[in-house]
């Protein structure tokens, strides 16, 4: 017998998914997720994972909810990891108490995995606080259309609530709202698309009308409302409402997400790469000990780097030079000071400053990607150079059918590219877009192949790290 876990996938924001949604979601076998769940998160679940849109049925009409428990209990029976991902929370209007009583009944093992409500994360991001000492001390979680009950200084949150939101406003007015109290529509509250119109019971209906506000989305009424005045935070970050996407392997990018998501952007992390240290072979020795120089472009040719040395004090004759801040600050990492640091962003840079009294042999340690450029270069400026491929770059470059699918529908707004082979292979993985996003490359190199696998390069790094990249972003947003 397998388990069942019905899952909250919070209200859009990707970092509003629970790290137990998130550990779950990565192991599980069948994954039923929602219409109003953020697709990005599925890059979490593991590759060979089983999709199933629980929002329409392969004829593309919704799925019944009955479906929905036959499939939930068959997949379960089988043996199955299945999660029941939900936009939100599980048991906040979205029929999870339902399907956990019919797991029950079937004899199903299920879990709950609470996740961030819309009603509440929804307005935390337009700045309204949902309760407030003196203003309001209660909320009700209501089904927009369909209120009822008394009011006394408090908030009411409409759920489901853009076609019924003159008749709810209206039922405000009957328990105890004025038309002067305030109210605000969130629409896709904490995705990369927020909205948010305020204004009060009397005149929001005609408001949101006007602004062409869609769902979903959820109402606020009451006088907390007016604290957004002084505590909206989200629109004013940099990136806010920007959807960037990450196509670099993770040896290349670490902490790349959290710099973006710290200026406002939403972060979809797609791999098209991924770096491999090969085995050291014999023949390697006597190149490294030879050379006078060892010469790093990447992250990645540092990392793999101590798999091929097989004793530091063999090496101590020579010297290191590195591309780019950040790869130096690899080379530290694994107890290595550069002796040169390259400033320029690709290999002609680095050719082109090398230092004239930097004599003798040239070992490139790189990976089976790169172009043999680097050593052409040195040798046409007459340097004795070699190259030494000591990793490679695996990975398919695929991308699951829920994303690709939103991806190609909804678009984005960047695509960050730090080699030619991401940029080839993102290209071939979403070749059409109904918007596609602007490109930024960690340099000039990746620029000219990002070029060459027919996309449109909107800006280039200064320097191949996370702020570099960002800050060619914000130069371009
Ligand atoms: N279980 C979900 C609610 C499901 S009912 C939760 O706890 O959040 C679906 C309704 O939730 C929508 O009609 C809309 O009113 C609201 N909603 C869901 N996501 C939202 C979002 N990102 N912004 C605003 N409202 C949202």
């Amino acid at each position: 017998m397998g388990k069942v876990w019905l899952v909250g996938a919070g209200p859009g924001d990707l970092g509003l998914f629970t790290q137990r949604g998130k550990g779950i979601l990565s192991r599980a076998d069948v994954i039923l997720y929602d219409r109003l769940v953020n697709p990005g998160i599925l890059m979490w679940a593991r590759a060979g994972a089983k999709f199933i849109d629980a929002g329409k049925t392969p004829q593309g009409t919704k799925m019944e909810q009955g479906e929905i428990h036959r499939l939930l209990v068959k997949y379960a029976r089988y043996g199955g990891k299945v999660v029941r991902l939900k936009g939100g929370d599980p048991f906040v209007f979205g029929r999870g108490g339902e399907e956990a009583e019919i797991l029950a009944k079937a004899k199903v093992p299920f879990e709950v995995v609470p996740g961030v409500t819309a009603g509440i994360a929804g307005p935390g991001y337009a700045g309204i606080p949902v309760t407030q000492r003196g203003m309001s001390t209660e909320v009700d979680f209501r089904i927009g259309s369909r209120a009822e009950g008394s009011v006394s200084g408090k908030t009411w949150l409409g759920y489901m609530s853009v076609d019924g939101l003159e008749d709810f406003l209206l039922k405000a007015l009957d328990h105890g709202f004025t038309r002067k109290t305030p109210a605000a529509l969130v629409a896709s509250g904490t995705c990369s698309n927020q909205r948010v119109v305020v204004a009060t019971v009397g005149t929001l209906a005609r408001v949101a009308k006007k602004a062409r506000m869609r769902p979903p989305a959820v109402v606020v009424i009451g006088a907390v409302v007016s604290l957004r005045k002084k505590l909206a935070w989200w629109e004013g970050r940099p990136l806010a409402g920007k959807r960037i996407i990450l196509t670099a392997s993770e040896s290349l990018k670490r902490g790349w997400r959290e710099e973006m998501e710290d200026q406002g952007a939403e972060v979809w992390e797609i791999p098209m790469t991924r770096t491999e240290a090969l085995p050291p072979q014999k023949s390697w020795k006597e190149k490294i000990v030879n050379a006078n120089w060892l010469v790093f472009t990447s992250a990645a040719g540092v990392r793999a780097f101590p798999g091929v040395v097989w004793d530091l004090r063999k090496i101590a004759h020579c010297q290191i030079a590195v591309v780019g801040k950040s790869t130096a600050e690899v080379l530290q990492s694994i107890g290595l000071q550069p002796d040169w640091v390259g400033g320029g962003p690709g290999s002609r840079e680095l050719a082109k400053g090398w230092p004239r009294w930097a004599k003798g042999r040239i070992l490139h340690l790189t990976g089976d990607a790169g172009s043999g450029e680097m050593v052409e270069l040195f040798r046409k400026k007459g340097f004795s150079a070699e190259r030494l491929v000591i990793y490679q770059n695996s990975g398919t470059g695929s991308i699951p059918q829920p994303v690709r699918k939103a991806l190609s529908e909804s678009g984005a707004d960047w695509v960050v590219f730090a080699s030619g082979t991401a940029a080839k292979r993102f290209r071939k993985a979403v070749p059409k877009w109904a918007r596609e996003p602007k490109v930024v490359v960690i340099g000039p190199a990746t620029a000219r192949a990002a070029r060459q696998a027919g996309w449109r390069v909107r800006a280039v790094a200064h320097e191949p790290s996370a702020s570099g990249v960002l800050n060619a972003i914000l130069r371009r947003s």
